[in-house]
């Protein structure tokens, strides 16, 4: 598809209605082509110029596929100035490229029928999202805090703040496209517009470039940012920041800053959501007989109570001493207790052991002799 199509009658140019049938149109072809061929005309440029309008327009009718769309486009567009398209009068009323697109875009949108010809104004364009990492300390995340990451790539230039202008000097309206950043042409029924060239589209005029960014209002450096972590953060989470990551395009907002968080693993503690985990050995009589245990946790050491009979992989839970989050809320502290066994035993405790064994004369593993 091309854009000469809106023009052109093709089905004037082979002489036939638009509700020839395929076998007409190749009929009126080869009758019109044999009769212009430039063979036949040697030296005569009007025959050689109907030929290729000819041919041109079997190309198009003669291919079932091209003809449809021409049949679809001769349709919208209407062969009377666009009458009936919203209102627009005939006579000749101007309709924009763009306003034309929406009724279009059913068969691939104009950008395919005006090609390179047109071009929107260039509007506010978002800023990249730029990317970090950062490492925490087991009880920095638990806890919450404030520090800063290093950030690489384009940032708003730090001279001219990113105005493009040398510091002392503005930057002024364009007068080609009056700031717009886009110029109207002209041709046929349609107008287009496409980026102005004086400004490139930014509808302004830097006569004196900032000396550091070239005008471009953004160099690539390296930012330290300021983040502050949420007390609970969790390994593999990420942060975002917004507008600070890369400067929009005329005038578009700036992108975010994604931190991407990586938590140490603690030497003594675990976390399972807001809860933190911790693992106490206890000695076989301190399990068989019950005791009490310190326990640590983040804020000092607790109590617990490890009854009598406590199974080894028992696990109990400390209500209130997990994480500590916002709004007075908080995780559990969650202490397994593993029966830890003795690798060497002096004499005697080898002894009081095996007097301990003629007492243990249950069958402990009664329960496996049912299994298949
Ligand atoms: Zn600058
Ligand atoms: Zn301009």
């Amino acid at each position: 598809m091309n854009r000469d199509w809106v023009e052109k009658d093709f089905y004037k140019t082979l002489g036939v209605t638009t509700e020839a049938s395929a076998d007409d149109i190749k009929r009126a072809y080869r009758k019109l082509a044999q009769e212009n061929h430039p063979d036949a005309n040697p030296g005569d440029t009007n025959a050689e110029e109907r030929f290729k309008q000819i041919s041109e327009a079997y190309a198009v009718l003669g291919n079932a596929e091209k003809r449809k769309e021409y049949d679809d486009l001769k349709r919208l567009v209407g062969s009377g100035g666009f009458a009936g398209f919203g209102g627009a009068g005939p006579g000749g009323q101007r309709v924009r490229v763009e306003d034309l697109d929406d009724l279009l875009s059913g068969f691939g949108g104009l950008g395919d029928i005006f090609g390179a010809g047109r071009g929107r104004k260039q509007g506010p364009k978002r800023g990249a999202d730029a990317t970090a990492e950062l490492h925490l300390a087991f009880t920095d995340a638990v806890s919450g805090v404030t520090t800063s990451v290093s950030v690489r790539g384009e940032a708003s230039c730090s001279r001219c703040g990113g105005a493009g202008a040398e510091p002392g000097t503005s930057a002024h309206t364009c007068p080609t496209c009056h700031g717009s950043g886009s110029v109207a042409q002209n041709q046929g029924f349609f107008s287009f517009t496409s980026p102005c060239t004086q400004c490139r589209g930014t509808g302004r005029i830097i006569e004196t470039p900032c000396t550091t960014c070239r005008g471009s209002g953004r160099t690539v450096r390296t930012r330290t940012i300021k983040v502050k972590i949420p007390a609970g953060v969790k390994d593999g989470s990420t942060i975002r920041l917004r507008g600070k990551g890369a400067p929009g395009a005329n005038g578009g907002p700036p992108g975010d800053l994604l931190v991407a968080v990586h938590v140490d693993s603690h030497a003594v503690f675990g976390r399972s959501g807001n809860d933190l985990t911790v693992s106490v050995p206890v000695t076989y009589s301190e399990a068989a007989l019950g005791t009490k245990i310190e326990v640590p946790t983040l804020d000092g050491a607790v109590t617990l109570k490890v009854p009598s009979g406590t199974p080894s992989g028992k696990t109990f839970r400390v209500r209130g001493r997990g994480i500590q989050l916002d709004r007075g809320k908080s995780g559990d502290l969650l202490v397994r207790v593993e029966v830890v066994v003795p690798k060497r035993l002096s004499r005697d405790e080898k002894k009081l052991l095996e007097q301990l064994a003629t007492y243990q004369d249950d069958d402990v593993r009664a329960h496996l002799k049912t299994a298949p």
